[in-house]
């Protein structure tokens, strides 16, 4: 069970849990869900927020992430507010704009920046992992590409030199932060599948 409302991240984390047999649902698939305050200090504090929400609720092993972008010209910003940096009911483009805003004042030897995506493993009993990806990239002068979603059409990937929307979703579900965190945990659950599979004591 994937504790997210956002549907971008359920699709890439879905096409890569599947291929190791996993069946994966959404919080949508459980109608409506009490919505958890992502109020900690660190993603790890909201990943575990949310996974242990969902698992409580409804007795599955539940995977919380909590990701952002931290780019170096703004000191990490808009780092764990990456969802609201332009505001509460901000949208994906808002946040882009304000990010390029922001940004034309400061050389662009500080455009470096990184993706960060902390993944909570949690089960209805209390067995829990916690895992973390990154990957390193550089913000883009203008939007570039459609694909994928929130800051991806700014986020040059060093390994690439194109953004994460100009990328075919496969290739970005096999680069990403959010790829290098669920590698580890599909790690976790070949390497100890009784502690996380249903019906079993996890703890
Ligand atoms: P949260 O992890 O749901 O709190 O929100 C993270 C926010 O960071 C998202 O709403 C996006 O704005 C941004 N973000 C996280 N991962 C990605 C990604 O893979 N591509 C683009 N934006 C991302």
């Amino acid at each position: 069970m994937i504790a997210t409302t956002n549907a971008g991240k359920v699709r890439e984390i879905r096409a890569v849990l599947d291929a190791v047999g996993w069946t994966v649902n959404a919080q949508s698939d459980f109608g409506e869900m009490p919505e958890v305050r992502e109020d900690g200090l660190t993603y790890a504090a909201n990943a575990v927020k949310k996974a242990q929400a969902a698992a409580a609720r409804l007795g599955l092993t539940a995977l919380g992430d909590d990701s952002g972008l931290e780019v170096d010209a703004l000191d990490g910003a808009p780092g764990l507010y990456s969802a609201r940096f332009a505001g509460a009911q901000a949208t994906d483009a808002q946040n882009r704009r304000l990010l390029l805003d922001r940004l034309r004042e400061t050389p662009r030897s500080q455009w470096g920046a990184r993706f960060r995506c902390v993944m909570a493993l949690i089960s209805p009993r209390g067995a829990s992992r916690v895992v973390e990806g990154v990957v390193e990239g550089q913000i883009g002068e203008e939007e570039t590409g459609d694909g994928g979603f929130g800051y991806d059409p700014v986020f040059v990937v060093d390994c690439t030199g194109r953004t994460f929307a100009e990328l075919p979703s496969e290739e970005k579900n096999r680069i990403s932060h959010r790829a290098h965190a669920l590698a580890q945990i599909c790690d976790i659950l070949i390497a100890e599948p009784a502690v996380w599979q249903r019906g079993n004591d996890g703890a």
